[in-house]
């Protein structure tokens, strides 16, 4: 293998991941330097993957309460950046932090694999990044995290050898033949909120109905829970579909709404979210109370902040937020999104 024919050099790959793959092992670090440079390649190639992540909030209330809003107008990206540096600029130190201990790799999809576009059917992974996974996965266990139902999201990733959890963790399914990383064959299998199935599945049907006289508003099923995407509806009736969103829900106590970027989620109530499955995932791995791992997430939306807080109170591993602009973020480091004027401004999930 050389190392040179794994580098990203085409700045429109539509990679932010990169840094997680840029950590290397330390024992691949002294010994092999493939796996260095494999590392390293990983998280420039999601550096220049360029997902246009222009924020863009949803309502006022929408605005007021994501963390993709600035801190403050006042402060400035250098600042923030001095907060969250660069995963690539740190990589050194991120790899001696890692010395010693098995790294686990935590991918979001939407904005962090894929690019951000129009069409949610549309956001597809290049075969590049696909390549970079790959690779990734042959040295750390390897997990995509994703807020869609898990078999969309196999279906555009198509690396059978990696973790899915869907639904915004709440459909966890590990590799079909067991892992290599992991000591026996049992497949990991994780839906906590099984039993409310046919209620999403009710509450599916019914927003359909309800919100299909909206031009460009569209509802998907990601299975264990909804998202209301406002991406292709004018602005001027974002609150007419709010508001058509909050009149189904509010006959379900057992539901909630909470906002992403251009979406509105309706999930249920229960505690999970992708912190529970990235603490789920390192248990299933046999990391349970092991100071012994190093798990890198890397993700862009605000659902991936309860993964950054798991990170950050446990005082484990590193967590990476995928942004052009300053955002409060739990995250340590930060990776950009260079050719933001080359896609839509987006949403996630
Ligand atoms: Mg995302």
């Amino acid at each position: 293998m050389t190392n040179q024919n794994m580098v990203i050099s085409n700045a429109k790959s539509g990679l932010t991941i990169a840094i997680a793959v840029a950590m290397s092992e330390s024992t691949l670090f002294s010994q092999n330097q493939n796996g260095y440079f494999t590392k390293r390649k990983f998280l420039k190639k999601l550096e220049t993957s360029g997902n246009g992540a222009r924020i863009n909030a949803l309502l006022d209330s929408m605005r007021a309460s994501s963390p993709s809003r600035r801190p403050s107008d006042t402060e400035d990206h250098n600042s923030w950046i001095l907060r969250h540096p660069s995963a690539l600029s740190m990589f050194d130190e991120i790899m001696m932090a890692s010395k010693g201990k098995q790294i686990v790799v935590f991918l979001d999809y939407d904005g962090t694999l894929s690019p951000i576009v129009e069409d949610p059917d549309r956001a597809i992974m290049t075969n590049e990044m696909r390549e970079a996974v790959r690779d990734v996965a042959k040295f750390f266990p390897t997990a995509i995290v994703s807020g869609r139902c898990r078999a969309k999201v196999y279906n555009f990733v198509r690396l059978s050898e990696l973790y899915y959890a869907g639904s915004h963790g709440m459909d966890i399914k590990g590799p079909s033949n067991g892992h290599k990383h992991k000591k026996g064959n049992e497949t990991v299998l994780c839906q906590p909120a099984i039993e409310f199935l046919p209620m999403i599945d009710e509450v599916y049907k019914t927003l359909l109905e309800k919100i299909k006289y909206i031009p460009g508003a569209t509802v998907e099923n990601n299975k264990f829970c909804l998202s209301v995407h406002f991406r292709c509806v004018d602005e001027k009736k974002w609150g007419e579909l709010a508001d058509e969103v909050k009149s189904v829900t509010k006959d379900y106590q057992q539901l909630r709404l909470t906002q992403g970027r251009k979406v509105l989620e309706i999930r249920p109530t229960i505690k999970w979210d992708k912190g529970n499955a990235l603490e789920f995932l390192l248990e299933s791995l046999g990391y349970a109370e092991s100071n012994n791992v190093f798990p890198v997430y890397i993700g862009d939306d605000r659902t991936d902040e309860d993964a950054f807080r798991v990170l950050r109170n446990r005082g484990l591993g590193v967590g990476i937020l995928v942004s052009k602009t300053p955002k409060e973020t739990k995250a340590s480091y930060s990776l950009q999104e260079p050719s933001e004027a080359s896609t839509k401004e987006n949403d996630n999930v």
